[in-house]
């Protein structure tokens, strides 16, 4: 049976899935169209139908119409895999499940409950802008400044103070009352004595409206689909806020209020600003500051922050400034830190005398020496609020500071400068240090020098402590920190020197562990750059015609090849997940053919990143189903194998690693080689110098590659 993956591609063309949001014009065998992922005026995005991909070579985003619909409907794999088969005509349940008479069951049991939200929302709505009891809701949404036009935007409603309103309205619509339960808009008489859930059997002492007395915030996920209710007491009521019981659509712990009114917003603001309450949340909307979102319930979690990541890199936490606000952001600080990925970026290694290159006298080393370290790929910050004053009463005393604290959010570093000095006496040596003793370790977590070094700069005047004692500290400091990084030999620049057995730096030696072998430029050694070039486009044309020809006749062979290597790739990661450090700054999810095998690097990769010793007994837990046929793809790809010992691992890892990073390097050439042709015929010269450049840099890359695999032997 084919995959449902395969199933899906096979129905939905990406020319016509990108087609719906690119106006794409037809320029030979490939559609060309302005990139939806970053501004441009001349089009560098490009979708080949015959390889079912796409790809921007503006900002090198690319991938198949699974990769396509994550990004830009920020969605996670499953969603987009959900989406992609409904527009295909498959249900994901019932394909992927060992039980689908029961995944029946479930879904028409989430259809008939959105169906009592809707119904429950309407009336509630009718109930606030007519029946004579919601005055005082009416009165009190106006003194809080909510505009008549949110209270319909948002379909706000009111719940009046009876024990069965709601539920009469309801059983009188032919719900019943085991249904209004499951939902939970009631709850059974008799069982709420017993405080007991219900889920089956008949109950026959009717049932009693959950929300009374209450302004009623309809929830919905981002789909703009009724999923709960949040209800603010009238009065002295308490709580003062109730939000609906876990349901079969409402997950406590992950659901964010306004969010599918905010998501076009965040997308575009490229931020998502996260208040509190519900009437932070409608009155930012209400002023224009459509990408805020409410955290419902007490805390931020990694949950929340795992919608919000697809949709922007950029997450500022407006909570109140009081003290639990504080200790809310901080929590809600390191849930993003978590939720977020971590991209291994090559940090350059500096000489020994580490001292003068903070000082600007940076020396590179001359082999080019790099090192990998793990970036959180998010930018985190805190909305600085005047003392005393939730975001509500700021937006509407004082608009445009508003406005600006929300173009000038707080860095995270500048936000732990302020938090954790409050309180301390820094005139005093005790205060000193202790300021130091906090702050040091999270400038010593910034991997950019120039970016720790002026923060460094900046503890040491905050505190009046000459620089260099501190420099000192932040080494001792940085030693003692866990680090994750990798240190792998990479010449960037083809031209570089052969290697000549350089000296790392012991401060580097003792903070990470070496990576032998990926990889220094030793190919070209000499003549001059530009020669170079010249002779790496000829020869590479001349890959290109074998690359045609073999594309003739083998296409299907090399891609079959390509992801039977990522299968095995996935299978010895699988089994031996210590191996991860030496293949992640090799390759990344996008050099991935397969659609699954590309999902399952990138779980892999936060599951590891997460929990340093992952027990991948259980990996499976982390898979959607859809997958699963894959795992057991990848483990017999590596069982069907000769064993081999840890240094044969490592060697197999790193080599199918390099090979994979090197076929999609020669995707890349093909494809832009192709597009050079196109624009030499149209005789377009500023897209032709544009895709020289490019060129230049695969073939750098390429040599790099080949070189390492050389190496490698
Ligand atoms: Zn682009």
């Amino acid at each position: 049976m084919a995959s449902l993956i395969e199933t899906i591609k096979a129905k939905i063309d990406v020319v016509d899935e990108v087609g719906l949001v690119v106006a794409l014009r037809k320029s030979g065998k490939s559609f060309q169209g302005l990139c939806p992922f970053h501004n441009e005026r001349t089009p560098s995005f490009y979708v080949f139908p015959e390889s079912q991909t796409w790809r921007c070579f503006g900002c090198h985003e690319g991938g198949d119409i699974f990769t396509f619909v994550e990004k830009q409907q920020g969605m996670d794999f499953r969603e987009a895999l959900l989406y992609l088969a409904e527009k295909a005509g498959i249900s994901v349940e019932e394909y992927s499940s060992p039980n689908p008479e029961q995944e029946r069951e479930t879904n028409a049991l989430k259809e008939r409950l959105r169906k009592l939200n809707e119904d429950a929302v309407l009336w509630f709505h009718q109930m606030l802008l007519r029946s004579k009891e919601a005055a005082d809701a009416r009165a009190y949404l106006q003194s809080r400044g909510i505009s008549s036009e949110s209270v319909i935007a948002f379909s706000l409603g009111y719940a009046p103070d009876h024990w069965d309103a709601l539920s009469s309205y309801l059983l009188g619509q032919g719900y019943t009352e085991q249904e209004l339960d499951t939902g939970g808009l009631a709850r059974p008489r008799e069982m709420a004595k017993v405080g007991a859930s219900t889920m089956g059997g008949e109950q026959s002492g009717g049932v009693y409206d959950y929300f009374r007395g209450r302004i009623i915030f309809p929830i919905r996920d981002m789909r703009g689909r009724v999923i709960g209710f949040g209800g603010r007491a009238l009065g002295e009521g308490q709580p003062k806020y109730l939000n609906s019981p876990q349901t079969v659509l409402f997950e406590k712990n992950s659901v964010l209020y306004a969010l599918d009114m905010a998501r076009d917003a965040i997308k575009l603001a490229k931020q998502v600003i996260i208040v509190e309450g519900y009437v932070d949340a409608v009155i930012a909307h209400q002023y224009g500051t459509k990408q805020t979102v409410a955290c419902i319930g007490s805390a931020i979690t990694e949950k929340h922050i795992q919608q919000l990541k697809k949709l922007t890199k950029q997450v500022t936490l407006a909570l109140d400034p009081d003290a639990a606000g504080v200790a809310a952001t901080e929590h809600g600080i390191q849930e993003a830190l978590k939720a977020f990925d971590r991209t291994v970026v090559p940090v350059p290694v500096v000489a020994n005398n580490r001292w003068a290159a903070s000082k600007g006298y940076q020396r590179h080393e001359p082999r080019g020496l790099i090192r990998l370290e793990e970036q959180v790929d998010a930018e985190i910050n805190v909305l600085q609020l005047p003392a005393g004053e939730d975001p509500d009463e700021v937006i509407q005393r004082d608009h445009s500071a508003w406005v600006y604290a929300v173009a000038h959010p707080l860095p995270l570093m500048d936000y732990y400068f302020v938090a954790r000095t409050a309180g301390l006496n820094l005139r005093e040596p005790a205060g000193k240090a202790e300021a130091a003793k906090r702050l040091l370790p999270v400038i010593g977590t910034i991997s950019d020098r120039v970016k720790r070094d002026a923060y460094l700069r900046k503890l040491a005047t905050m505190i009046s402590i000459e620089e260099r004692s501190l420099y000192d500290e932040l080494q001792r400091v940085l030693r003692g920190q866990k680090s994750n990084g990798v240190i792998a030999e990479f010449s960037d620049r083809a031209r570089q020197q052969r290697p000549i057995g350089g000296v790392k730096s012991p401060g580097e030696m003792s903070l990470h562990e070496e990576q032998p072998g990926v990889g220094s430029g030793s190919a070209s050694s000499n003549g001059s750059g530009e020669a170079e070039e010249e002779e790496a486009i000829r020869s590479s044309r001349a890959n290109d015609r074998r690359e045609q020809e073999s594309r003739t006749f083998g296409l299907d062979k090399r891609i079959k090849d390509r992801i039977k290597w990522e299968d095995y790739l996935i299978g010895l990661l699988l089994q031996n997940p210590g191996l991860w450090p030496h293949v992640c700054g090799i390759i990344n999810d996008g050099d991935f053919a397969g659609t699954d095998t590309r999902e399952l690097y990138h779980i892999f990769n936060s599951v590891h990143q997460r929990d340093s010793s992952p027990l991948f007994q259980s990996f499976e837990q982390f898979v959607p189903p859809a997958l699963l046929e894959t795992v057991a793809r990848a483990r017999r790809n590596v069982e069907s194998r000769s064993p081999l010992d840890g240094a044969g691992l490592v060697k197999a890892a790193v080599q199918c690693a390099t090979r994979l990073k090197r076929a999609r390097l020669i995707q890349s050439n093909t494809e832009l080689q192709y597009l050079m042709r196109g624009a030499t015929e149209a005789g377009d010269g500023a897209v032709k110098q544009q895709l020289q450049r490019q060129l230049l840099d695969i073939h750098r890359q390429l040599r790099t590659i080949d070189s390492a695999m050389h190496l490698q032997g």
